[in-house]
């Protein structure tokens, strides 16, 4: 069974198309700059890479040539259309009414758009792709797989925020939780890796990427997360600010007179790592200026740090305990140097770090030491196979 998976975000889409008996990865690629001139496509097979220069000028467009490379008969990974089994698509938020991955239907398209303004900047485009794949595949099954729905297990005390309650039965204002599929994913892996069943385990995956989250998975279900209502609480981000005093906003805003979108803008895009570090929002250039005796990004790096600890210590007092913490994504996947800070932050709970172990890249790992009773886990993340598995899931149903 071949499934497509779409992750079709403002100005890009990115796509994998995945043999779900295997779980192989058939061919991937990204269409960067849609809408914007200088757009392309760029499609990855097993140790090639093809780019396609084209305008491409919206989301339509984008998916017809996805679909015409996957056809081409010198890359020989599809014959004909039908062989596409399903779609896939990543969609940002499925407020409350979503709790799982649904196959999309009519109803589906309109609950998503209703819940589209609490995501502007994702919801749309996701929606696009939806579109515009029912009217080139007409009959194929299309699965939503939301980045909400993992985190829709939280208790009330969890997601409720302590505003006037009319807000929350007005505009939905709650915590919702992102990179659920990103959680989940890591989640399931770490109780193969240690070899238990899910639903008697304790852990806390760190997600650290450009966008970065945390979240307390108790019994395999999502307690409690560190995004909100929209992805920019939290933890300290490439450009987001995390979690700030509140009243900081209208603070800034009278004293720079800035109207709301400005103000937007700089907490979403002007702050966290690059903000603090004023060099960039990517945690290798941070690191490299760090070294060389830079303070700010000294201090972008000790606060992006001492908030993930922070965190842990707040998950395991919400779980009662942890059997095992996650690193996943870019960051967290990667860089060693900010994995042994946050651990050693954790060192009164007895956790030892496997210095060699901590260096080991691309690969599933336990970074501590035998006597370790609390496990540290390396765990690439791996959205679009769980987008893959979902889909199969829902249209098996
Ligand atoms: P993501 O959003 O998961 O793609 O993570 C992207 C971020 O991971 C980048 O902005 C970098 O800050 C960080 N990173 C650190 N080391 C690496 C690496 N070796 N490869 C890719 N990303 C890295």
């Amino acid at each position: 069974m071949k499934i497509l998976v779409l992750n079709c975000g403002s100005s890009s889409l990115k796509y994998q198309l995945i043999n779900i008996n295997d779980e192989s990865v058939l061919a991937k690629g990204v269409v960067e700059r849609i809408g914007i001139e200088d757009a392309f496509l760029e499609h990855q097979l097993t140790g090639e890479e093809i780019v396609i220069k084209a305008e491409i000028p919206d989301h339509n467009v984008a998916i017809e040539m996805v679909i015409d490379v996957l056809l081409k008969k010198e890359y020989a990974v599809l014959q004909s259309m039908d062989e596409i089994n399903a779609v896939g698509h990543r969609v940002v938020h499925g407020g409350e009414k979503f709790a799982s991955s649904t196959l999309i239907t009519d109803e589906v398209i309109k609950q998503i758009e209703e819940v589209s303004d609490l995501a502007p900047l994702h919801n749309p485009h996701n929606l696009s792709g939806i579109k515009v794949c029912a009217e080139l595949m007409p009959g194929t099954p299309q699965v939503a797989v939301f980045d909400t729905a993992f985190h829709q297990t939280m208790p009330r005390k969890a997601y409720m925020y302590a505003l006037p309650y009319q807000y929350y039965q007005n505009y939905g204002i709650r915590r919702y939780g992102f990179h659920g599929t990103s959680h989940k994913y890591v989640a399931q892996r770490a109780a193969v890796m240690l070899g238990r069943p899910i639903d008697e385990l304790k852990i806390i995956t760190c997600h650290l990427g450009n966008g970065a989250s945390i979240a307390a998975v108790k019994n395999g279900q999502s307690i409690d997360t560190s995004m909100g209502l929209t992805p920019l609480e939290g933890l300290v981000m490439g450009t987001r600010c995390g979690d700030i005093d509140p009243a900081i906003i209208p603070f800034l805003m009278d004293k720079e007179e800035l109207t709301i979108q400005e103000i937007d803008n700089i907490i979403n895009k002007q702050s966290g790592l690059y903000g603090v570090s004023g060099i960039s929002n990517d945690s290798r250039d941070i690191d490299s200026a760090a070294g060389k005796g830079n303070e700010k990004a000294q201090t972008a790096l000790e606060i992006f740090d001492y908030r993930v600890a922070k965190y842990i210590g707040a998950y395991m007092v919400a779980m009662g305990g942890v059997d095992a913490i996650v690193f996943t994504a870019g960051i967290g996947e990667n860089q060693s140097s900010t994995r042994k800070v946050i651990l050693e932050y954790l060192s009164f709970l007895n956790i030892e770090l496997d210095q060699a172990a901590n260096q080991v890249r691309k690969q599933e790992i336990d970074i501590t030491t035998p006597d370790s009773k609390i496990k540290v886990l390396v765990i690439p993340t791996n959205e679009e196979l769980m987008i893959a598995r979902d889909t199969k899931e829902v249209i098996r149903r």
